[in-house]
């Protein structure tokens, strides 16, 4: 806990930002759990916390800790925004079933020749799919009603819609 505080201290020096007691606690929880949060998930890391922070406090540190380039942001759907220590350029492959997200390599075509003169900000470059272990379940699981009626399965479905 306290080597935690002392980094996410030294971290929000460095880039200049005022060490509050809810920036600590915010910063101190992502660096301990990683990966690819979303704000109601730091908000539930935090409820121990003595005195609470407010749900509202913990998105606006969030956004305060993005506009310093502390975290990184990056949506996977309208409804869901994802916080990032990672902030060097990278992608993200997101499980549509269990919904892991992996950092992925970004593909070098980004220095294309038809990109010369446009100054790039910000790339998002996310992938969907199965994980392997989601993937091996729907492999092994038996689907009958599926594969049974693969032929026609698409029309029956088509016309059920209306
Ligand atoms: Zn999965
Ligand atoms: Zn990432």
């Amino acid at each position: 806990m306290r080597q935690r505080q002392s980094a996410a201290q030294d971290m929000l020096k460095k880039h200049g930002i005022k060490p509050s007691f809810q920036r600590m606690q915010v910063l101190g929880e992502i660096l301990a759990h990683g990966g690819h949060p979303t704000a109601d998930e730091v908000y539930s890391w935090l409820s121990d916390i003595r005195p609470p922070i407010a749900r509202a406090t913990v998105y606006n540190t969030l956004n305060h800790l993005v506009d310093h380039g502390l975290l990184e942001r990056f949506t996977l759907n309208r409804l869901e925004t994802r916080y990032d220590l990672r902030i060097e350029k990278h992608g993200h492959f997101v499980c549509t079933r269990c919904g892991l997200v992996e950092d992925i390599p970004f593909p070098a075509e980004l220095d294309s020749p038809r990109l010369e003169g446009y100054q790039i900000e910000r790339a998002d470059w996310l992938l969907r799919g199965s994980c392997p272990g989601c993937h091996e379940q729907i492999d092994n699981s038996p689907t009958p009603d599926r594969q049974a009626s693969a032929p026609d399965g698409d029309e029956g479905q088509a016309a059920g819609v209306n």
